[in-house]
């Protein structure tokens, strides 16, 4: 049992919870990477290198083990752009807004953070405890990506990461929330797979309305430093 306003599990699943950096690390970085890329474009170069190996490298000293490959990879952004120093922070990066460092953490609170779950109408599926729709555009609060004409099912197939990347598998998936959304899908009447008993096979998403979704969620940050161009582009235009 937890507290209100304790967090009921973190990024790693097995960290001790009253170590932040371990058991949080997606928002320690998310927060300190954050600092350290506004030094960066403030032009204070030798302080934003301080910062780094006093605030991050001695935290997360072997460069890409925070525990959680989906960090592991925010880390490698953070160290790549190290490497680059004196040179201008290279295409668009994760940490370039930091409207969308905001957006980050407040996602992170609302999945990891009971007190802060999405209050949602009786009725309504919990699964949508991990997206928030507005408009045509769909947040994954998970992995932090903007889809286009995500219904219920395409968040679904999304989160469980299943299926051959049909809805574009959840980058951000851990086992706490992959362990909270079988929870989820059990106490709903859904199989593990997302189906509904009697259905065979989750239903193929022919039905040409996927555009934005599946699409979407096609990089998994290595190249492009992050925010999936399409969907991106899906999000801007919204
Ligand atoms: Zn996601």
């Amino acid at each position: 049992m937890v507290s209100e306003g304790e967090a009921e599990n973190g990024t790693v699943a097995d960290a001790p919870l009253n170590n932040i950096y371990k058991a949080h690390p997606e928002l320690v970085l998310q927060l300190r990477g954050q600092v350290f890329f506004d030094m960066l474009q403030e032009g204070h170069i030798a302080q934003a290198q301080l910062y780094y190996q006093g605030s991050i490298q001695a935290l997360y000293p072997d460069g890409t083990d925070t525990g959680s490959l989906f960090v592991d990879k925010m880390l490698m952004r953070i160290i790549r752009q190290m490497a680059r120093t004196g040179l201008p922070p290279g295409g668009q990066h994760a940490f370039a807004n930091g409207e969308k460092t905001r957006q980050r953490v407040k996602d992170y609170l609302k999945v990891y953070f009971p007190a802060y779950r999405p209050q949602l109408r009786q009725g309504t599926s919990k699964v949508w405890e991990f997206g928030e729709t507005n408009g045509a555009i769909t947040h994954c609060l998970v992995c932090h990506k903007d889809f286009r004409g995500f219904d219920l099912r395409k968040l679904r197939y999304h989160l469980i990461a299943l299926g051959g990347g049909r809805q574009g598998k959840c980058q951000g998936v851990t086992p706490y929330t992959g362990g909270r959304l079988a929870w989820i899908l059990a106490d709903e009447g859904y199989n593990p797979d997302g189906s509904r008993p009697g259905q065979q096979q989750p239903p193929n998403d022919n039905d040409g309305n996927g555009g934005g979704g599946g699409a979407a969620d096609g990089d998994d940050g290595e190249g492009a430093d992050g925010d999936g161009g399409a969907a991106a582009a899906a999000a801007t235009d919204a």
